[in-house]
């Protein structure tokens, strides 16, 4: 968590920088690949008197849906949020225009959620290389490669 009075951090125009890895962010952790690690650069700054802008960086490895192979994607977002007093002013207003998003003021808001929250809403739908590795490059042997030495010692084991 990481929390902050929002009246007061958009009034002081106050700026935070950070940067989490894939152990802050167990949830945008499980959508990318697996066991894949990342470093989301973020910043949020403050503008009175209720304007937070937010922006994010990172590069996270995500699975082909072609070839299911891991690929980069960048990730480059920011984003305009505006505090209103409540959850019904938030509702009126989201409906009303659709640049800024609205977001409800609190004395412990978490930036740390905001920033998961808005990184997944980043992450394309789909991830699909330009052009696909050729596929088996690697996964087929030379006819005339030579067995695994090990794999001869297991067959012998499973034999005896
Ligand atoms: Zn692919």
């Amino acid at each position: 968590m990481k929390l902050i009075d929002t009246a007061r951090f958009c009034k002081d125009s106050a700026s935070l920088f950070g940067t989490y890895t894939e152990t802050d962010l167990p949830r945008l952790a499980s959508e990318v690949l697996p066991s894949s690690s990342f470093n989301v650069a973020w910043t949020a700054d403050g503008e009175s008197p209720d304007l937070l802008d937010l922006t994010l960086k990172a590069t996270v490895q995500m699975k082909c849906q072609r070839c299911l192979g891991g690929m980069a994607e960048p990730i480059d977002a920011s984003y305009r949020f505006q505090f209103v007093k409540d959850e019904a002013t938030a509702q009126a207003q989201d409906e009303a225009q659709d640049e800024v998003d609205t977001l409800v003021h609190s004395r412990q808001f978490d930036l740390h959620e905001l920033i998961e929250d808005e990184m997944l809403m980043a992450l394309p739908f789909v991830s699909l290389h330009e052009i696909c590795p050729e596929a088996g490059a690697v996964a087929f042997l030379p006819v005339d490669a030579k067995p695994n030495p090990f794999a001869v010692l297991q067959n012998l084991k499973s034999m005896a």
